[in-house]
């Protein structure tokens, strides 16, 4: 089987968030069980500087450019993955993240650099590869949407099966409704029946329409955004083709998350050597971020984008409550400058008890995991999440509100699941800091019974959140869809 993945991000080369480390690991997952997976990306700087030897395969007339553009292929380096890239450096060689400039704005054409992008990878699904067309078109979030709207407007025979998943439902890719004539897709696709959102253009809507299957990252956001509260306007669509859309959850990558061989932590540790491997990195992390170093104080621990979404001005209005029950908060991130603002401020006032690193770092984010007792996702929503995963696997406990793929990985510390040696952690409903600091309460209460906690510990640690199933999952679906359009 076939399959081509069009995503933006790439870990280590290009990542903004979850999609990066998802498209890394799932297309080794699927090679590893026989399917013949390819990625497309963007010719952005980060894979222009990392990829060697990317031949021609194409050199295209699209809507987006005078001269020809050209499709390249490379094989990514330390893997046998191979990938297309997008080569036109006036639209992507820039600068900055995947989709705004070093100011921090979006990038004013990203209507064509992703119309590009989409474009591009629907002419690989028609077989601008002669040597290799793919049978499914994989899209992943808005970047890729409009590719599903470009092959429902080609010919029967130059179609393939395509499958759209959501990995963010919020990021919508809007653009004015004046930019529709500029990417050539028939007049009547811009329609509420079509990438038409309210009088903008969706590339999100586009994919959300015209694919043939749906999925998201887990099983619980796939009801939730079915449901006003959720569905950013699209929930009606997404109700319409309930029967086509599938909830997979995200795996953990062991090549990358492993905390018995971490090169960043100052000592691996497996589960049978967790509470001094833990002490160690707690030891680390609080000299290194100027925390008072005391082993027995609860370090919390958060490692996020800093945006709405991630609810962390829920947490900045609880600090005072955390600080005063005695915890230590250790807080690495960036996004919206005032939940910036705010967190560097609580830093200053309870110096020694809150750190904030403000900014992107991957060894820290490691080093946070494996030194934290505990990891707080306070989302308003939440597609996967994968900070929790990796918080479980390095015996941090992740106390999560009870929303999209943490309401289905994280299993709350009650009577019942103790008993069963079910808990992995802890989980509450509202959407408020008094909420959050209840669960806060709780998860203390059993911080200071060790033999309990070491238990809920090994427990997390254990549970198996692995791509290979995840790839199985994908396989299952892929041939459904197969099966559908060959019936
Ligand atoms: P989202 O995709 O919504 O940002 P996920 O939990 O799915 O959330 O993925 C976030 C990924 O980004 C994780 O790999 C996490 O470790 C990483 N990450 C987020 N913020 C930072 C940061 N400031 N420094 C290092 N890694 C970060």
């Amino acid at each position: 089987m076939r399959v081509l993945h069009v995503t933006a991000e790439l870990y280590p080369w290009v990542k903004s968030g979850g999609l990066g480390d998802v498209a890394a690991a799932l297309s080794p997952a699927q090679a590893a069980i026989g399917i013949d997976a390819r990625l497309l990306v963007p010719g952005f700087a980060g894979f222009l500087d990392a990829f060697a030897d990317v031949t021609d395969v194409a050199r295209l007339h699209t809507p987006f450019a005078a001269e020809r553009v050209r499709i390249g292929l490379a094989r990514l380096p330390g893997t046998d993955c191979r990938a297309y890239l997008v080569d036109h450096p006036a639209l992507y060689d820039r600068p900055g993240n995947p989709y705004a400039g070093p100011d921090g704005n979006d990038w004013p054409d990203n209507h064509r650099r992703f119309g590009l992008f989409g474009w591009a990878a629907a002419a690989l699904a028609r077989g601008a590869d002669r040597g290799w067309r793919p049978q499914i078109l994989h899209c992943h979030d808005w970047h890729g949407g409009l590719a599903p709207a470009y092959l429902a407007a080609s010919p029967a025979e130059d179609r393939v099966d395509t499958l759209f998943t959501i990995h963010n439902l919020a990021y919508r890719g809007l653009f004015s409704g004046a930019v529709f004539p500029e990417l050539g897709l028939p007049a009547g696709f811009f329609a509420v029946d079509g990438v038409e959102f309210y009088g903008q253009t969706s590339y999100l809507k586009a994919g959300l329409f015209y694919s043939d299957h749906l999925s998201t990252v887990s099983p619980t956001y796939a009801r939730e955004i079915q449901t006003p509260d959720f569905g950013w306007g699209l929930d009606g669509l997404l109700r319409s083709r309930a029967g086509v859309l599938t909830g997979i959850l995200n795996g953990v990558d062991p090549q990358i998350w492993d905390p018995s061989r971490d090169a960043a932590l100052p000592r691996p540790y497996g589960v049978d050597d967790a509470p001094a491997g833990k002490r160690a990195a707690k030891a680390a992390l609080q000299a290194r971020l100027g925390l008072a170093e005391n082993p027995d104080v609860a370090l919390f621990g958060v490692v996020s984008r800093l945006t709405w979404q991630k609810g962390l001005d829920l947490l900045l209005a609880a600090v005072p409550g955390l600080v005063a029950g005695g915890g230590q908060l250790a807080l690495l991130g960036s996004g919206d400058a005032d939940v910036e603002a705010g967190f560097a401020a609580a830093a200053r006032t309870h110096s020694g008890r809150v750190a904030v690193e403000l900014g992107y770092d991957e060894p820290l984010a490691h080093q946070i995991f494996a030194g934290a007792d505990l990891v707080l996702l306070p989302s308003r929503f939440e597609p996967c999440g994968l900070t929790q995963l990796y918080a479980l696997r390095y015996g941090a406990l992740p106390l999560v509100r009870r929303v999209g793929g943490l309401a289905d990985t994280v299993v709350d510390a009650t009577a019942v699941t103790l008993a069963d040696a079910t808990a992995t952690g802890f989980a509450y409903d509202e959407e408020s800091p008094a909420a959050l600091l209840a669960a806060v309460g709780r998860a203390l209460a059993l911080m200071y019974q060790p033999a309990v906690w070491r238990r809920i510990m090994r427990q997390a640690m254990t549970r198996d959140f692995s791509w290979a199933a995840a790839a199985r999952r994908y396989r299952a679906l892929y041939r459904t869809m197969r099966a559908d359009s060959a019936g």
